[in-house]
């Protein structure tokens, strides 16, 4: 395809609506954080990009988020931006030489000098982890691949045996199993990278280690409603008090990396279900996360056994499956999204997964789970074509993507933040536009809008919810079938809705 057809393509609101219902996720970094990257990342499919702050400066991601923005002008499509604080996650310090190769049987030691490290030395900036060390201890390094075992440590250094050697660079991981770390839910780090980047134009953070329900509301009573909270699950004791965690946060990742150092790796695909059965029953969007594609890092085209992890997320219900290293350094990200673009597009529609992907879900005894839960429900009884959600705070049309219809949800809200926090969310098509102020002007602009984004031609039905005083969050209250006969556009003149 040529550059001049992705643009006219891309820039078709039918292309941009993305008939696809899971959601992409990208990690920017130095193989893709340049602005025509970014735009190609978009074009490809990436709904959320993904900053990962373990890595680079806040003037870098400062520049990213004005660089996303801009695509996001371009397009006229709301983008959601992921902030992922690294969290009380150990990591090595630098190497002098660029990486080092550990062999099996050598020494190597840990401690807190800031030096550069070599083959025989390397920094560990914390100081809590040394007293918590003890002969015998086993380390796992760079997510499990260099394992080492303490032969002695004195609280500020630890002398180590390397059982399972391997390559290792600049500030890989560090992971501890089997002891419990007294670190607190989030650094000074995380705290001073959460000011910065809650003042910037981004949506979501994603707080890594997260182990108990408490983490999860003093990260939310520091974001002060500036974004929304995302639960990283990578420790057992997370997996533990799911429930918990999940009635705090806003949404959740399974982030499989640091848990399958964590639990043995045999555990880690019952746990990702168990995730994503949990947060599908309490209406909290899910992000399966790392290792999707990880050999596109170095090659155009996955292996059959990451086509079939990604079809086993997109099956089991997540909203949103993401990509890490092979878009942040890897050497195809544009072909790692397209890849995915089309394994989710596939399992959407194909009958083996069907009856699985469209189970429903347990309702709540809310008006927005009655509401949501009819309107699929009605939809299919008068084969409407698509389902028009209004929504102030974002929640109904959360709602309504919980019961996973099998009809496009174009949601219509006048808050941007909320049409940016839900392009993470599986099956909304969001448009940012003016509140209505009457019944028929509701009917008159979900018709309109769903014949301008194509997700209904005259002849059809559509399936409206609202909220009665309209724009008042929690009022969702009506549910309305609206004939379109396709006239709707004539004389129309767009700044009545932008
Ligand atoms: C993970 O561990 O799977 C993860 C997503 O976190 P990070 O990439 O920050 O280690």
């Amino acid at each position: 395809m040529s550059t001049s057809d992705e643009f006219s393509i891309a820039n078709s609101d039918a292309a941009l609506c993305r008939r696809r219902k899971t959601r992409i996720l990208a990690t920017l970094g130095p193989g893709s954080s340049s602005h025509d990257m970014i735009r190609k990342l978009f074009i490809a499919g990436v709904d959320v990009f993904r900053l990962n702050m373990s890595h680079g400066e806040h003037s870098d991601k400062a520049e990213l988020v004005d660089r996303i923005r801009a695509v996001e002008r371009e397009f006229g499509r709301p983008i959601a931006i992921l902030v992922d604080l690294q969290g009380p996650k150990l990591r090595i310090g630098k190497f002098a030489d660029g990486p080092i190769t550990l062999t099996e049987g050598a020494e190597f030691r840990l401690d807190l000098d800031p030096a550069a490290g070599n083959s025989d030395r390397v920094q560990l900036p914390h100081k809590e982890i040394f007293a918590a060390l003890e002969p015998g201890t086993d380390l796992l390094l760079d997510d499990g691949k260099i394992r080492l075992t303490v032969t002695a440590c004195d609280g500020a250094s630890a002398r180590c045996k390397v059982r399972v050697g391997g390559p290792l660079s600049d500030r890989k991981g560090v992971n501890v199993p089997g002891v419990v770390l007294p670190l607190a839910a989030m650094t000074e780090k995380d705290r001073r990278d959460l000011s910065f980047m809650a003042s910037q134009d981004i949506d979501w953070f994603a707080l890594s280690f997260v182990q108990r329900p408490d983490d999860i509301a003093e990260a939310k009573k520091l974001v002060a409603g500036r974004a929304a909270v995302m639960a990283k699950i990578e420790k057992p004791a997370a997996v533990k008090a799911l429930d918990g965690i999940l009635e705090l946060a806003d949404g959740v990742m399974v982030a499989r990396g640091d848990l399958g150092v964590e639990e043995p790796l045999e555990k880690v695909p019952g746990i990702q279900k168990h995730i994503i059965r949990t947060a599908r029953r309490m209406g909290k969007p899910v992000v399966v996360a790392t290792q999707m594609l990880e050999s596109m890092i170095n090659a155009p085209v996955p292996t059959r056994a990451e086509v079939s992890d990604v079809a086993t997320a997109v099956g089991d219900g997540a909203d949103a499956i993401m990509l890490s290293a092979e878009s942040a350094v890897g050497d195809y990200p544009v072909e790692a999204v397209r890849v995915m673009d089309r394994v989710a597009h596939q399992v959407e529609t194909d009958p083996s997964y069907l009856a699985t992907y469209e189970r429903r879900t347990a309702l709540n005894t809310t008006a927005e789970d009655a509401i949501s839960s009819s309107a699929k429900a009605v939809a299919e009884t008068v084969g409407a074509v698509t389902i028009v959600t209004y929504t102030t705070s974002g929640t109904t049309a959360i709602r309504a993507s919980r019961q996973r219809p099998n009809i496009p949800v174009l949601t219509l809200t006048p808050n941007m933040s909320v049409a940016r926090k839900l392009a993470l969310v599986w099956g909304l098509h969001t448009v940012k536009t003016k509140d209505v102020e009457s019944f028929e002007h509701m009917i008159a602009k979900a018709k309109r809008m769903a014949l301008r984004h194509e997700l209904a031609s005259g002849g059809d039905r559509i399936v409206i919810t609202a909220g009665v005083p309209f724009g008042t969050p929690g009022a969702t209250n009506v549910l309305h079938i609206a004939w379109v006969t396709g006239d709707e556009l004539d004389d129309y003149d767009e700044s009545v809705d932008a």
